[in-house]
């Protein structure tokens, strides 16, 4: 089965407004800890371990000097196969820097993700984000220069105040730039941020015909630009340029996460690191990895996530061969009933083994999801 490689970076110079993320302020000596932390946990990953992609997130993974993400690399680098097929590194505008592209590119980094969100200097500001509009220039003139040809461009959407024009110019300069593929993802209101505060203080709304003018302005927009969709949020301008190790995830293959908080699934288990850099660290050096949600992967549970992440992705599933991957589930009569329902409302195509979601089902995709995980 493929295998994702996850590291979380857990440092950010300071929390966005709408960001629930764990992260920590990068104090050297827990950088650190986490940099030996990490020497520990590559080390556990096993010599006949097969990675297909790798995928650097965060945080923010380009806040680390350029020494200690070449240590950092070259540390996972002595614990896996070098065959991969794609290493993704996220990065910030504001840390984008010359010498931290350059050791990327020798250690064989295949792909570069840019969290822009908006290139408009006012939703930026009330975003809480640390960069301005000329840092993304100027990080984006580097990555243009490091030699590294796969990039994405994150962008948000549906925030307080922002116009469709607005996003029409955000996708269009993400376009303009040259990115082989674009994220966008509606802004959401998480506990514990600073907007969910401010919509609990009434200061912002919740506007569910909004988000979906949105969506659907951001997909008919991409599609004009020449980007294929081929999940809710993502968009690539070849299939070559599709992003592997997401593809991987969605699809409930195996992946490995390394650093605090960071999710495995693998040998039929579920599990996430515990998230304080301290406890984290002293598992891993007493040989006692503290670990939590960890849960033992039935077929039940896979076969629903393959059904919930699948149907988001614009080749949809295929059902029978889904039954024939997990025989012992009991419920398939219902999954069967719950697929013609929404095949006579509207909300899904089928053609022969394949559900595809139509687009009011792509609109309407997360409610869909809550009824398939009810029937699990
Ligand atoms: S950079 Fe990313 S992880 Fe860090 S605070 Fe902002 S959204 Fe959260």
């Amino acid at each position: 089965m493929k295998t994702g490689l996850y590291c979380h970076i857990p440092f950010c110079a300071s929390t966005c407004d709408f960001c629930a993320f764990y992260q920590e302020k990068p104090i050297r000596s827990d950088l650190n800890a986490y940099l030996s932390g990490m020497d520990l946990e590559f080390k556990t990953l096993g010599s006949n371990q097969s990675i297909d992609t790798i995928f650097w997130g965060g945080g923010t993974p380009s806040l680390l000097p350029a020494k200690d993400l070449e240590r950092l690399g070259k540390s996972m680098l002595q614990s896996i196969n070098h065959d991969f097929k794609e290493w993704t590194v996220e990065m910030a505008p504001s840390t984008v820097k010359k010498d931290k592209l350059a050791v990327f590119k020798a250690m064989g980094v295949t792909r570069l993700s840019l969290g822009v969100q908006s290139f408009d200097q006012d939703l930026l500001t009330h975003l809480g984000r640390l960069h301005n509009t000329n840092q993304i220039y100027k990080a984006w003139e580097l990555i243009d220069q490091s030699g590294i040809e796969n990039t994405n461009i994150d962008l948000m959407f549906a925030l307080p105040n922002q116009t469709l024009d607005q996003l029409a110019s955000d996708l269009k300069e993400a376009h303009r730039l040259g990115a082989s593929h674009i994220s966008t993802y509606c802004l959401t209101f998480e506990e514990d941020t600073a907007l969910y505060v401010k919509l609990s203080q009434g200061k912002l709304k919740l506007d569910v015909e909004r988000e979906r003018m949105f969506y659907e302005f951001t997909w008919d927009t991409m599609k004009s630009l020449g980007f294929e969709q081929y999940e809710i949020s993502n968009f690539s301008n070849s299939k070559e340029t599709q992003c592997l190790h997401n593809l991987n995830t969605w699809k409930m293959n195996n992946w490995i996460g390394c650093g605090p908080s960071a999710a495995s699934q693998v040998d039929k288990m579920r599990y996430r690191n515990t998230s304080a850099i301290s406890s984290w660290l002293n598992g891993l050096q007493s040989n006692i990895p503290v670990r939590e949600e960890e849960i033992k992967l039935t077929e039940s549970i896979l076969l629903i996530d393959s059904l919930v992440f699948g149907l988001r992705m614009n080749q949809g599933i295929n059902l029978s061969a889904l039954k024939a991957k997990y025989p012992s589930v009991t419920f398939f009569d219902s999954i069967d009933d719950l697929m013609s329902r929404l095949v006579d409302e509207g909300y899904l195509n089928c053609s022969g083994d394949r559900f595809v979601l139509t687009r009011e089902g792509q609109l309407k995709c997360d409610a869909i999801g809550s009824e398939l995980m009810q029937l699990g």
